[in-house]
């Protein structure tokens, strides 16, 4: 059981954006942007790699909404999901940050010296 999972219960109270049947968005504790959302399925799986792409669908469209009920869509934002070690992922259930509210920038993110860095 994941912190996510605690969230989706109960268990840890969470400052909540929107949340449907299936899906729920809440503020991300350590805010890496202006705005910077979570947003997961209520069932689990661990990561991207590992979810049923029949929900990606209805996942999407909840996305969408999120990010036009944060003002993030005329403006723009950034999706991003970290799978697995390397990239990154600390909470293995699948989620997605929202960043938006400033320009945020894309610098390399990995040391130029790291083995297969392109
Ligand atoms: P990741 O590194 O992609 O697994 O991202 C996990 C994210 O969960 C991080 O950005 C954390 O700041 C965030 N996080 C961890 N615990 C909580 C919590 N209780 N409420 C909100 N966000 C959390």
């Amino acid at each position: 059981m994941t912190i996510f999972s605690k969230i989706i219960s109960g268990e840890i109270p969470c400052n909540k954006v929107y949340e449907d049947e299936q899906f729920l968005a809440f503020h991300d504790i350590n805010p890496k942007a202006p705005i910077h959302i979570l947003i997961i399925p209520k069932k689990e799986y661990k990561n991207f790699q590992e979810v049923d792409p029949a929900i990606m669908g209805d996942m999407t469209r909840f996305i969408q909404h999120v990010a036009t009920l944060m003002g993030l869509d005329e403006n723009g934002y950034r999706l991003i999901t970290n799978n697995g070690s390397d990239g990154g992922q600390e909470v293995l259930h699948l989620h997605f940050h929202l960043l938006g509210g400033a320009k945020l920038s894309w610098n390399h993110l990995a040391d130029a010296n790291s083995k297969n860095f392109i």
